[in-house]
């Protein structure tokens, strides 16, 4: 692990919106990037449709180093890392992150079950965590592409707003379904003003 060579982000500092992947792959390695390679491609895209750019976030990985073998990193590796991770936050100063999988969930809030967290804020000491999967989870299930999108534009909506609106002031949703897109035809039914946000 040690004799990996370091993937660092780029050097916006500070930054208001920060994103957090797991750890470098072959290509970052090479390059000494975060997210240049597959998983990098996937992210710009998915970024661009959700209408987040990528130059005005700071971008970086849990682990520093490319795990052995290219494989998961382990919680020991993640401690290992974890004085730089914290650092680097300390420097950057984000008020929004995105945590793209469960190893910076795990890395940055100790908690587990990116599945049943993911799509919704997370309120910590004045910043605002936003879990999501990873997009390498999404090269390997293509379906699940679409959550990602969906959470990204959610994300972004929080940045925007300037933080999490409370429902009181605001009630919206997205549509995720047909069944929903149903649920919305029957409430527009009932009343006389509409107003929607198409995306
Ligand atoms: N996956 C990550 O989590 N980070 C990278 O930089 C590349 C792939």
């Amino acid at each position: 692990h040690v004799t990996g060579v370091q993937t660092c982000a780029l050097p916006i500092l500070p930054s208001e919106v920060m994103i957090i992947g797991e750890a470098p792959g072959a290509t970052e390695d090479e390059d000494g990037k975060p997210f240049v390679g597959d998983s990098g491609q996937l992210l710009n895209k998915m970024l661009k449709k959700a209408g987040i750019k990528r130059r005005r976030v700071y971008i970086t990985n849990s682990v520093k180093c490319r795990p052995p073998g290219n494989g998961k990193p382990k919680v020991a590796h993640m401690k290992a890392c974890s004085v730089w991770l914290k650092k680097e936050m300390e420097r950057v100063k984000p008020k929004y992150v995105l945590l793209m999988g469960g190893t910076p969930l795990k890395a940055v809030l100790n908690l587990t079950g990116i599945k049943k967290i993911r799509g919704q804020p997370i309120e910590k000491d004045g910043t605002i965590y936003f879990p999501t999967y990873h997009p390498s989870y999404a090269l390997r299930n293509p379906r699940e592409k679409e959550v990602i999108e969906t959470d990204l534009k959610v994300f972004r909506r929080i940045v925007r707003r300037g933080g999490v609106t409370p429902a009181s002031d605001s009630n919206w949703s997205i549509l995720q379904s047909l069944d929903d897109f149903q649920g919305m035809v029957e409430e527009i039914s009932k009343t006389n003003w509409v107003s929607l946000d198409l995306e």
